[in-house]
């Protein structure tokens, strides 16, 4: 496989957006980042669409312009960018938006997933493109701030003007992405290492945490002890900042030897055959078959109710119940102060 184009700031032409009018949906996490850092890159025509809540008032009180009417917005949008909430984007831009929008408007999102799904219905006339920052909101925006750019993937998911990818391009400058360069990628691409870590990866670490506290809590090891080493000292937390800086592998000489030759020996004698036949069994029959996708839209009104009667909140009680999950509870109550 051949390795991905990177693009710079050199690569893109912001006079493509200069009479553009911009129409963010959402001043959530990554809107209010992304609508604030594009305003200091020189554009003005910039409106928000936002329900009558707290973010509306916030992008007021930040100075911009905000419209109730979703689909007053949507007639107004020669850029779209989508910053609401992956679930309930299919349903507000299917219903408010894509009804009212211009035939040849240029749709961002900043995830691959609806997209990759195909659940969003835009006509064939549209540009879609993804601009999707591998980082936080407010890192987003700080890092621009300080005129530092961040990782982010961008790609043409659908071309409807014969522009879309300078215009992919150009959204990318304007948010502050290509200051560090933007990986060219796609949605697929995206969504897959996306769903991959949180319904592969991660549930295992969040496994291996739980096996791993109850092994030796049954040993003797207290729970004050056991938290304190696994997670509240915030040395996992260091070990992936030097790993971000130094390397995956090459952080462990900042251990000692007894620890160096204790983890590269024992990751070297496990045999990994089971857990990838795993990982690959949650890619292929679970993340790009779209079953998850199908399994967690049935599950959009669940996930709006209160308490235990919302799925989310049941898993979130499953563990507070578990070993590990009252544990931790006694300490950090027990411990209150020095946490
Ligand atoms: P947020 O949860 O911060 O979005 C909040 C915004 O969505 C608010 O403006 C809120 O306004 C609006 N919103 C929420 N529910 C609805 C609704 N039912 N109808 C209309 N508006 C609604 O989202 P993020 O910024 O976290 O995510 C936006 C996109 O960016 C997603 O595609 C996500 O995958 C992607 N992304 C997110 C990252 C992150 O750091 N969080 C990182 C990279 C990409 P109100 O409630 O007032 O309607």
């Amino acid at each position: 496989m051949s390795s991905p184009k990177i693009y710079y700031d050199s690569d893109a032409d912001l006079g493509l957006l200069k009479d553009k009018r911009i129409v963010f949906l959402g001043f959530g996490n990554q809107g209010s980042a992304q609508a604030q850092n594009l305003r200091d890159s020189g554009f003005s025509n910039i409106l928000i669409a936002n329900r009558v809540d707290h973010y509306a008032d916030y992008a007021r009180a930040k100075g911009f312009t905000v419209e109730h009417d979703f689909g007053k917005a949507a007639e107004q949008a020669d850029v779209l960018f989508i910053l609401i909430p992956d679930q309930v984007q299919p349903r507000v831009f299917n219903t408010y938006f894509a009804p009212k929008l211009k035939d040849d408007v240029c749709i961002v999102v900043a995830s691959g997933y609806n997209v990759f799904f195909k659940l969003l219905n835009f006509k064939p006339t549209q540009d879609v493109v993804m601009v999707a920052p591998r980082m936080i909101g407010s890192s987003v925006r700080s890092l621009y701030e300080k005129g530092r750019g961040f990782p982010c993937f961008t790609s043409v998911e659908y071309e409807g003007t014969g522009n879309a990818m300078s215009l992919a391009l150009a959204v990318s400058k304007g948010i502050g992405a290509t200051k560090a360069g933007a990986i060219s990628s796609s949605a697929r691409e995206e969504t897959a290492m996306d769903l991959f870590a949180e319904q592969a990866l991660w549930p295992n670490i969040i496994l291996l945490f739980k096996e791993a506290f109850e092994v030796l809590k049954e040993a003797g090891c207290s729970d004050e002890a056991l938290c304190y080493e696994m997670w509240m000292s915030k040395e996992p937390a260091e070990i992936f900042e030097r790993a971000a800086e130094d390397g995956f592998i090459l952080q462990l000489k900042h251990h000692s030897s007894v620890s160096q030759y204790g983890q590269l020996n024992g990751a070297d004698k496990l045999d990994g055959s089971a857990i990838r036949a795993h990982f690959k069994d949650i890619l292929y029959n679970q993340v790009l078959n779209g079953k998850f996708c199908k399994e967690f839209s049935a599950m959009e009104d669940a996930l709006e109710k209160e308490g235990l009667e919302n799925p989310l909140q049941q898993l979130y009680a499953k563990n507070e119940a578990s070993i590990m999950g009252q544990a931790e509870k006694r300490v950090r109550a027990r411990l209150a102060n020095i946490i």
